[in-house]
């Protein structure tokens, strides 16, 4: 698979603050990258300074193999953006916004861009400064897709939008993935992009600490093993496991022992209740931020 993002070592400070330390990762094309990371991680960092809105301090940003430069025109044709927050004309109506966007192409872009007011329910007479957050969002999604961007980077996409308009963007991120469309697609919320992603990068405190495919991620090692004895004391010293939980004469590890080598471990012990379960994508998740 050929990578259409790929940056190292990227780094930007705000003065004296930092925004991101170290952060290297790559996208191929045409997957769905879900960038996750609590509020502050640096999300929004990276992407501005991907986007050419702020200068990096160090490290390379490389688009379709070559340094990425913002000032050529075809390099900014190709890329669809939505920041996390809207700002635009407050005074223009939403058609007048669109028509406006639609000056700086010379292709012909108006089909998408009535597909997507259709698709998100849009009213294009009302005026800007007058929209609720999640039509103002609406707005900033059609502005970043209407020109049908081979690079869509959407930053917090569905804050502000209600679940029905989260799902119909959904909808309409898979229909752009399945025409090739690579997505960069930057959340708080796991759960948000787990049914979407191919790939997650998580980022906490301005540097990416895991990179994985989500099936690797699923597919990972750990298991919540709940044991139930009057021995408790003792297994816990001899599996050496982490615990996550204990009450009583109930704990509950998280395992990374196989299940053989687990039920050979324990048989010399009087169990009462023995439960192994599949770790919580949440948890694995939460796991990483401890
Ligand atoms: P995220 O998008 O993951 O919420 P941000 O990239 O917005 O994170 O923020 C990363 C860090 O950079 C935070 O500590 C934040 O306070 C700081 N930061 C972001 N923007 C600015 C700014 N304009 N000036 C100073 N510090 C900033």
């Amino acid at each position: 698979m050929s990578k259409l993002l790929e940056i190292k070592h990227l780094k930007k400070y705000y003065g004296k603050t930092c925004g991101i330390e170290d952060v290297t990762l790559s996208i191929n094309e045409g997957e769905i990258y879900g960038f996750i990371g609590p509020n502050g991680a640096g999300k929004s960092t990276t992407i501005r300074t991907i986007i050419g809105l702020i200068k990096k301090n160090d490290g390379k940003i490389f688009y379709n193999g070559k340094e990425l430069d913002m000032s050529d025109i075809k390099v900014k044709e190709s890329i669809g953006y939505l920041p996390s927050e809207v700002n635009l004309y407050k005074e223009y109506t939403v058609k007048e916004m669109l028509d406006y966007h639609e000056t700086f192409y010379k292709k012909n872009i108006n089909k998408r861009r009535k597909e997507l007011v259709k698709l998100l329910k849009l009213d294009e007479l009302k005026r800007i400064e007058d929209l609720s957050l999640g039509n103002l969002k609406k707005v900033g999604i059609v502005l970043a897709l209407m020109h049908e961007p081979k690079f869509l980077i959407l930053d917090e996409p569905t804050s502000g939008l209600d679940p029905i308009m989260q799902s119909v963007l959904h909808d309409i991120l898979i229909e752009e993935k399945n025409k090739g469309t690579t997505i960069l697609y930057s959340s708080h919320v796991l759960s948000e992009v787990s049914n979407l992603c191919d790939t997650i990068g998580f980022i906490k405190n301005g540097v990416i600490i895991k990179e994985d495919s989500l099936v690797n991620i699923k597919n990972n090692s750990y298991t919540y093993l709940t044991i139930t004895s009057a021995e408790v004391d003792k297994i816990k010293k001899d599996l050496g496991l982490k615990v996550k939980e204990e009450n009583d004469n109930t704990i509950i590890f998280i395992n990374n022992i196989d299940a053989n080598t687990i039920i050979k471990k324990l048989s010399k012990y009087n169990i009462e209740r023995l439960l192994i379960e599949e770790v919580s994508l949440e948890d694995l998740f939460s796991s990483f931020y401890k």
